[in-house]
């Protein structure tokens, strides 16, 4: 059945409206936008969304199951602290989560970010294997933890994008697996099977009705771990399968891994990967951290957009990303929470922006000649690059895009003088995330009154996980 709202005010693709009636449909797409005129008050069996209501913003990157390692890692280990002595703690939760413990995380996780303004998240998962080592396969064929993903997902409202990521070597050359990355391990042939058996159950499922909120894609998770080769081989049959399936894959996050493919190959990462041939504008490039700007500008080139997660990329020393080179060249740049030091999309922009004000000592550098507030052309510059990366159509309020937004509370004080116009400057720049009042996925209310209603479970289940973990 379509439902109706009326929304006080909405970001439009077209801008700012007031009085705008939404009608969508059963499986949540939005089927018309009607932008009231004064004398024209929309009819009163339309549901009330008061506020300033923005488009939700995808999340193009989370390893769900680092949610238990934030705060955790900031205590030095070593002399030289690095993403690869990070890496080592990480690797340590890794090995020691259940499918179950996997699921009480992301729920916790898929909460948190609902509350922070993600109405959909892109989960590149390498979590395969149980801990024994198995293919530890849940009722419906596919691997328990990918199902532990998918039921926090569907319990706590959030759109998914599931990306199984191919996990197969240590290093450039073919390097085997080291011992803590056992549960990584897939053969190509185990891969693209359980991929394409979950991405058709995802697609007769929504040909059958249902909500449209999850999806599956793939990913292969860097250059290190999957060779050209065979890059090319499971994407051939992947498109073969899917045309539009999203794969993405990290690359030229970390100097180290710039120079072993230099010394491995003659060429650098992202050089290499686009000389392979394969990526295309459903490819999404995580990181792209250490750039120049030609390869900036041959990424953009191909349609594939970018995401970056500057509050990991800082956390983790990574490096600067060239974003202004990349907005240049056109590019597409999505924004992740990636290991889940912290989940706010609004920091993610805020830190977008700040580095470039720091490097520049300019202010308001991302304001573009149609949009001079920063907050709202962040916003929605990413929104849109996300939905592109998650393969999902979401990130506007539009017609044909699913009914993902958030209201603002404008009595919040947060809020207190700001017109709807800066609205998003307000959340992204001075702390209005606690305006959230209320945030919908495929037109369904997931969140009212600032807070998820699973919040107190999702606490409970996963301070009893970091327990057990802790005792692992
Ligand atoms: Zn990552």
């Amino acid at each position: 059945m379509q439902r109706r709202y009326r929304l006080d005010w909405a970001l439009l693709p077209a801008g700012w409206a007031r009085d705008v009636t939404v009608a969508v449909s059963a499986s949540g797409t939005i089927d018309a936008v009607t932008v009231a005129t004064a004398a024209d008050r929309p009819a009163g069996d339309a549901q009330r969304v008061a506020g300033y209501v923005v488009p939700g913003m995808p999340n193009a990157h989370s390893h769900a199951f680092q949610r238990a390692l934030a705060g955790r890692a900031e205590a030095r280990a070593a002399a030289r602290d690095s993403f690869w002595t990070w890496r080592h703690a990480m690797y340590a939760i890794a090995n020691r989560v259940e499918a179950a413990d996997l699921r009480a995380i992301a729920t916790l996780l898929f909460v948190e970010m609902l509350e922070a303004g993600y109405t959909s998240v892109a989960e590149f998962h390498y979590l395969h294997r149980a801990r024994d080592g198995e293919w530890d396969l849940a009722p419906d064929g596919t691997p328990a933890t990918w199902e532990a993903i998918r039921a926090a997902a569907r319990d706590t409202g959030i759109g998914l994008t599931l990306l199984p990521t191919l996990y197969q070597t240590a290093d450039f050359g073919g390097v085997p697996l080291r011992a803590d990355q056992h549960r990584f391990q897939a053969t190509t042939a185990q891969f693209l099977d359980a991929v394409e058996r979950r991405s058709a159950a995802d697609r007769a499922a929504g040909a059958a009705g249902a909500a449209a909120v999850v999806r599956t894609g793939a990913a292969f998770h860097s250059l290190r771990a999957v060779s050209v080769d065979t890059m090319r081989e499971a994407t051939a049959h992947l498109r073969a399968h899917d045309p539009t399936l999203p794969i993405h894959v990290h690359v030229a996050e970390q100097r180290r891994e710039v120079r072993a493919c230099e010394r491995a190959t003659g060429a650098r990462p992202i050089e290499w990967l686009l000389r392979a041939g394969v990526v295309d504008d459903r490819w999404c490039l995580v990181h792209c951290t250490h750039a120049t700007r030609a390869e900036l500008a041959a990424v953009a080139a191909t349609g594939a957009s970018v995401c970056v997660s500057i509050s990991t990329e800082a956390n983790l020393g990574d490096g600067f990303f060239d974003a202004v080179a990349f907005r240049r060249a056109r590019g597409d740049l999505a924004i992740g929470s990636d290991s889940q030091s912290t989940v706010d999309p609004a920091e993610e922009l805020r830190w977008l922006e700040y580095q470039q004000r720091l490097r520049r000592r300019r202010r308001n550098v991302f304001a573009t000649p149609d949009e001079p507030h920063v907050g709202t052309a962040l916003w929605r510059s990413a929104a849109i690059a996300g939905a592109r990366a998650l393969g999902q159509a979401v990130g506007e309020i539009a017609v044909g895009r699913r009914a993902d937004w958030l209201a603002l509370d404008p009595a919040h004080p947060a809020l207190a003088g700001a017109a709807p116009e800066a609205a998003l400057d307000h959340l992204v720049f001075a702390g209005a995330r606690a305006a959230i009042r209320e945030v919908c996925v495929a037109g369904r209310r997931v969140l009212a009154d600032h807070r998820h209603p699973l919040r107190a479970a999702a606490e409970a289940g996963y301070r009893a996980v970091v327990q057990r973990l802790d005792a692992r």
